[in-house]
């Protein structure tokens, strides 16, 4: 049996990164005040076809449906966005005195794509979603959390492009200037292109087949089209970016893959990346009419979603190293069979006592039980034998400068509490 095509397991050095991000992203959204949502991974096809758009290629190409035992269909959730929004209704948020809401999510996505490099079928994406607020500062806000994320795990080549995709006003505008500007080209786009060009020629310009063609790029920008609101919005979007010190390029090109954003979007890139057009790290943008497309209420929102894949593969390019190699504080070990009560009772108190600790669960002798510490970067080892228990008092090694220790058994949590730090160097931990 074999995993199927587009996915992948997590064990190992893989695991213990994954871990380590989650661990970071979760903190960095305590410190930026934000609440953990967690929608279900299907919902109502109905939901994606109205909230990512049907347009896009994650619908018209990518969504995995299916039909449940009720006969109702369903989509694998292709992104988080939307799930989260029918929450926000469904909870009546909107009415919450507590404003703006402030959501983050981490999960499993699904999109029938072709599988490459930093592009999978099953993939994690953290993101965040603020409901209820105009301000533009708001949207600097969120360009910040990805980018404070990437600097705390040390990614130095990353660059954050933005664009504006301006207001209703300024695409009804650009649609025609666009139209007018492909109509005597239309031959030279790919078939997916044509279709693009009646319903949505905006889409055009995102296209990964196209993209090099000579007339993308002299396609007409929408910044030039921007109306008033909009300009004036994502002015001061750039204007907070500078006082909160963080670097970005105007990026006219940026169009996103998903059809409700409105104003702002951004995406951010490594360029150090082997990930080719994969290169972008997370996406994101404002989306003023998406929560009234999905159920009525008009609400403002904006947000971004980061690939897990991505990252990882990006660290692992700049060499960035997490600190996750293992790491025990306690090994305890056994003289023989007649201990292992012992030898469970106490690696039992020490763990309640919050060290990491293990012992023999394959009757090993002493010598493999030593090897087993080592394999698990014990710092210390904890024997329990026959004159332990006489003299009620425990063998205590420690594994890296190899002193050894008699300590009494009722004063063993306040010796290793002595001597067993918080790993604070350590980025993980
Ligand atoms: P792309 O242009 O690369 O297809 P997208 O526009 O479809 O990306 P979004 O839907 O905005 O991307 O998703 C945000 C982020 O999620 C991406 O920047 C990327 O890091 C990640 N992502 C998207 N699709 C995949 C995938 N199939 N496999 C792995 N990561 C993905
Ligand atoms: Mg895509």
């Amino acid at each position: 049996m074999q995993k199927p095509k587009g996915t992948y397991d997590v064990y190992g050095e893989l695991g213990r990164k994954t871990i380590c991000i989650l661990n970071l992203a979760r903190t960095l959204m305590d410190k930026y005040n934000y609440e953990y949502f967690r929608t279900p991974i299907f919902e109502p096809s109905e939901l994606f076809h109205r909230g990512v758009g049907e347009t896009t290629d994650i619908v018209t190409k990518e969504t995995y449906d299916f039909v449940d035992r009720g006969k109702r269909n369903m989509t694998l959730r292709p992104e988080g966005t939307a799930g989260i929004v029918r929450s926000y209704l469904e909870n009546k948020f909107y009415a919450s005195p507590v404003q703006p809401v402030k959501a983050w999510y981490y999960g499993p996505m699904y999109r029938y794509e072709q599988p490459q490099a930093g592009r999978f079928r099953e993939f994690y994406q953290f993101g965040v979603e603020v409901f209820g607020s105009f301000d533009p500062a708001i949207d600097a806000e969120v360009i910040s959390i990805p980018v404070n994320l990437y600097k705390m795990l040390g990614l130095k080549n990353i660059k954050v492009r933005i664009n504006s995709l301006g207001d209703t006003e300024t695409r009804l505008k650009y649609r025609e200037v666009l139209m007018n500007y492909f109509r005597p080209h239309l031959n030279e786009l790919c078939d997916d292109c044509k279709a693009r060009f009646e319903k949505n020629p905006l889409r055009i310009l995102d296209c990964k087949v196209d993209h090099n063609l000579e007339i993308m790029k002299n396609a007409p920008k929408i910044l030039d089209y921007l109306s008033e609101n909009s300009r004036k919005h994502f002015n001061e979007v750039l204007e907070i970016l500078d006082t909160m010190e963080i670097e970005y390029v105007v990026d006219p090109e940026i169009v996103r893959g998903l059809d409700y954003y409105t104003d702002t979007v951004f995406e951010v890139t490594a360029e150090s990346s082997k990930l080719g057009s994969q290169n972008t790290l997370c996406a994101g943008g404002r989306y003023n009419n998406l929560v009234k497309t999905i159920g009525g209420v008009d609400t403002p929102g904006v947000g971004f979603a980061l690939g897990m894949e991505r990252l990882i593969s990006v660290l692992e390019t700049e060499g960035i190293n997490l600190n996750t190699d293992q790491h025990l504080d306690i090994y305890v070990i056994p003289m023989d069979e007649n201990y292992k009560k012992n030898a469970i009772s106490l690696t039992q108190l020490l763990r309640l006592n919050g060290f990491s600790a293990d012992t023999d669960y394959m009757n090993k002798n002493l010598k493999s039980n030593f090897k087993q510490a080592d394999r698990f970067n014990s710092e210390f080892i904890i024997i329990i034998g026959e004159n332990e228990i006489k003299n009620n008092e425990l063998t205590v090694k420690n594994n890296k400068t190899r002193e050894e220790f008699k300590v009494k058994i009722d004063e063993i949590i306040s010796f290793l509490d002595e001597r067993i730090e918080e790993h604070e160097e350590s980025i993980c931990e």
